[in-house]
C-alpha cells in the first residue's frame, strides 16, 4: 500500500521563494568584487533572480543547458545560482585557481553555453576564449561603468540583464531528479570529471546541513561561507542557510584574514565555513593583533584535516567551537561532522579534543562502511582500517559523461579514495587517501595523522608528509616543514616531540624546510606536486 501523501517535486527555487515570503527581510551582504559593502534582502534577491532567470530565457538557455560561472562568493553569485538552475538549467562553478588548460578542458566537457563571470577574472576567460567554441557569450557580473575594455566577443553586462528584464516568472515545475548543478572534482590524477547534482539531491542535502549536529542553521545565525562558492556549492551553505532564512554575508574576492575579520565583526557572524589555511590566516590575524570576535560561536572546517593545534587554538584562545567536517565533491559535500555526544562533554579536555580531531559521525542520509582490499566489510573498532565506501540520496551515482565509473560497486557504493577507521560510535578517522599512505614495511603509515601531530610542535607552521623510496622498507616518511615565525625546526626536537604521540617506527626519517606548501585550487596541500619536488630525496637512513 503506498501513503497518500502529495507528491510535491523538491525545487530549488522553492528555496528563494520560500526565503522570500518567511524571512524576506533577512539581508544578504556581500564585500562587492568592486570594492564596496553590498547590502539587500531575500526579498530582494528573489526578485533579481527571477529578472535574471527571464533574461536566460531571452538568451535562449533552456532545460537541461550547462551554464558556467567563474566569480566569488557575492551576491550576483547566490542570484546565478537560483536563476539558472531555477529555469532547469544547470549551474556550472568553475575554480578560478585551475591552470587554463584544466578550465579549457572543463569548459569544453561541460559545453557550456554561457559564462557568468566576475569582472577581476574576466582575463582568464581571455586567455582561453579562443579555444572554448560552445560558449555564445560571456557575462561579465558587474554594471555597464565597471566593464573592464575586453577583446572578448559576445561580452554582456550582467546589470543590464537585471534592468532590461522584469521580475514578472512563474518557477517552472519539473522533475525533481533534474540534473541542478555541477562541479568538477580537483582531479590530482587524470582529467577532472562532473560529479552532478539534481534538484532532489541538493534539497536533501540542505535540509541535512541545517541539522543543529551538522551546521546548525537557522533564521537567528549569521553565516559566512569563506568556502568558495566554486567549492562543491559552498558547501552547500547557499541552499541551507536560504532554507532557513539565516543571514549571509558573502566576502568576495577578499580572503585574507584582516578582511575576514573585519566583515565577521561588522556583521556580527555567528556561524563561519572554511578550510583549515583560511582559519590559519585567521588565527595568525587574531593572535598578532590581540584581538578576536565575540559573536562567532561555531566554525567548520574540513576540506582537509584539521590539526589538533588549530581545535585547541579556536576553543581555549577564542571560545569558539571548531567542527570537523569531511566530504568530497561526489557528497554534494557533506559525510560526517565531529560533534562531542552528550556522554562526553564532561570528559577530560584530552578526550574531548582526540573525539574532535576525528572526521566525524556520518550525517543521516549517508551510509558507510570500510572494507580491505578484497571488499571485505572491517569491524567498527576504530582499529581496523580500510578503504571508506558511501551510500546516500546526496552521493553521485556516476560522474557526468562517463559510461562505467569504475568507483562504484555493483551495490551502488561509491569509493571514496580515503582509507580510514570507524569506532564504534560510529565517528571515523580518516588516516591517508589510497594514494597517499605510506607503506613502510608492509604496514601503513598515516601521513594525516604524522602531519597533525608535527603541526602542533611550536617550531612549525605547516607541515607535509610525503613516502619516499626506501631500499629496506620500500617507503619511509619524509616531512616537509614550513617554520613558524622565527624559528628553525630540527627533525631531532620535533621527532622527540613526536615520539609519545605516533609509534616509534612512524617518526620521520628526514626533514626539509620550506618556505610554503604547494596548495591546490581548493585549499589543500598538493601531494602530487611535493612527490614531484621531494619524491627522489635521498633519505639519511637509506644510504
Ligand atoms: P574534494 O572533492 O576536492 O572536496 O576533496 C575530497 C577529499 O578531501 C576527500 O576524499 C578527502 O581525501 C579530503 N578531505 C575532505 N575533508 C577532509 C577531512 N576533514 N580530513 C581529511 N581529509 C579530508
Amino acid at each position: 500500500m503506498r501513503g497518500l501523501i502529495m507528491n510535491q517535486p523538491l525545487l530549488i527555487s522553492s528555496l528563494i521563494s520560500h526565503a522570500d515570503w518567511v524571512s524576506g527581510d533577512r539581508e544578504i551582504i556581500t564585500r562587492s568584487v568592486e570594492g564596496p559593502i553590498h547590502r539587500y534582502n531575500y526579498r530582494d534577491a528573489h526578485a533579481r533572480s527571477r529578472r535574471l532567470a527571464n533574461a536566460l530565457k531571452k538568451l535562449g538557455v533552456k532545460l537541461g543547458d550547462r551554464i558556467a560561472t567563474l566569480a566569488w562568493n557575492t551576491y550576483r553569485h547566490f542570484e546565478c545560482y537560483y536563476a539558472i538552475s531555477g529555469i532547469g538549467a544547470i549551474t556550472h562553478t568553475l575554480n578560478p585557481r585551475l591552470a587554463p588548460d584544466q578550465l579549457t578542458y572543463i569548459i569544453n566537457h561541460a559545453e557550456n553555453a554561457y559564462i557568468f563571470v566576475d569582472a577581476d577574472l574576466l582575463p582568464l576567460i581571455e586567455l582561453v576564449a579562443h579555444q572554448i567554441p560552445s560558449i555564445k557569450g560571456i557575462v561579465v557580473m558587474t554594471d555597464r561603468l565597471n566593464i573592464p575594455d575586453s577583446k572578448v566577443v559576445n561580452l554582456l553586462c550582467y546589470e543590464d540583464l537585471i534592468e532590461d528584464n522584469s521580475d514578472d516568472l512563474e518557477w517552472p515545475i519539473f522533475d525533481e531528479n533534474t540534473a541542478s548543478s555541477l562541479c568538477y572534482t580537483s582531479g590530482t590524477t587524470g582529467n577532472p570529471k562532473g560529479a552532478l547534482f539534481s534538484h532532489r539531491s541538493t534539497i536533501i542535502h540542505a535540509y541535512a546541513s541545517a541539522l543543529p549536529d551538522v551546521l546548525q542553521l537557522s533564521e537567528k545565525e549569521v553565516v559566512l561561507p569563506v568556502v568558495p562558492m566554486f567549492h562543491v556549492n559552498a558547501w552547500g551553505i547557499p541552499y541551507g542557510a536560504t532554507m532557513t532564512g539565516a543571514k549571509l554575508v558573502f566576502p568576495g574576492p577578499k580572503l585574507d584574514g584582516a578582511s575576514i575579520h573585519q566583515l565577521l565583526v561588522d556583521e556580527s557572524v555567528t556561524f563561519a565555513a572554511g578550510v583549515p589555511t583560511v582559519w590559519l590566516g585567521l588565527l595568525n590575524y587574531w593572535k598578532d593583533n590581540n584581538t578576536n570576535v565575540p559573536t562567532l560561536k561555531r566554525t567548520i572546517c574540513g576540506g582537509t584535516a584539521v590539526p589538533q593545534s588549530m581545535i585547541e587554538s579556536f576553543q581555549e584562545d577564542f571560545g569558539i567551537e571548531l567542527r570537523h567536517a569531511w566530504g568530497m565533491t561526489e557528497m554534494s559535500p557533506l559525510g560526517t561532522v565531529s560533534v562531542i555526544k552528550p556522554s562526553h562533554i564532561n570528559s577530560d579536555k584530552a578526550t574531548r579534543y582526540r573525539i574532535q580531531i576525528k572526521q566525524g559521525r556520518p550525517v543521516f542520509g549517508v551510509e558507510m562502511k570500510i572494507v580491505d582490499d578484497q571488499y571485505n566489510e572491517l569491524p567498527h573498532d576504530g582499529k581496523a582500517y580500510g578503504e571508506l565506501m558511501v551510500r546516500g540520496p546526496w552521493i553521485t551515482s556516476g560522474y557526468y559523461k562517463v559510461e562505467n565509473s569504475e568507483a562504484h560497486d555493483h551495490d551502488g557504493w561509491f569509493a571514496t579514495g580515503d582509507v580510514c577507521t570507524i569506532d564504534p560510535e560510529g565517528y571515523i578517522e580518516i588516516t591517508d587517501r589510497t594514494k597517499d599512505v605510506i607503506k613502510s614495511g608492509g604496514e601503513w603509515i598515516s601521513s594525516i595523522d604524522l602531519e597533525n601531530q608535527a603541526m602542533g610542535h611550536p617550531d612549525v607552521m605547516h607541515a607535509a608528509v610525503i613516502g619516499v623510496h626506501h631500499p629496506k622498507w620500500d617507503e619511509r616518511p619524509l616531512l616537509i616543514v614550513v617554520p613558524a615565525k622565527d624559528k628553525v625546526p630540527i627533525l631531532e626536537d620535533i621527532n622527540d616531540y613526536l615520539s609519545n604521540k605516533v609509534a616509534k617506527w612512524w617518526l620521520p626519517d628526514d626533514m626539509i624546510v620550506a618556505e610554503s606548501l604547494p596548495i591546490g585550487a581548493t585549499g589543500k596541500v598538493l601531494k602530487t606536486k611535493l612527490r614531484e619536488m621531494y619524491g627522489n630525496h635521498i633519505l639519511p637512513t637509506a644510504k
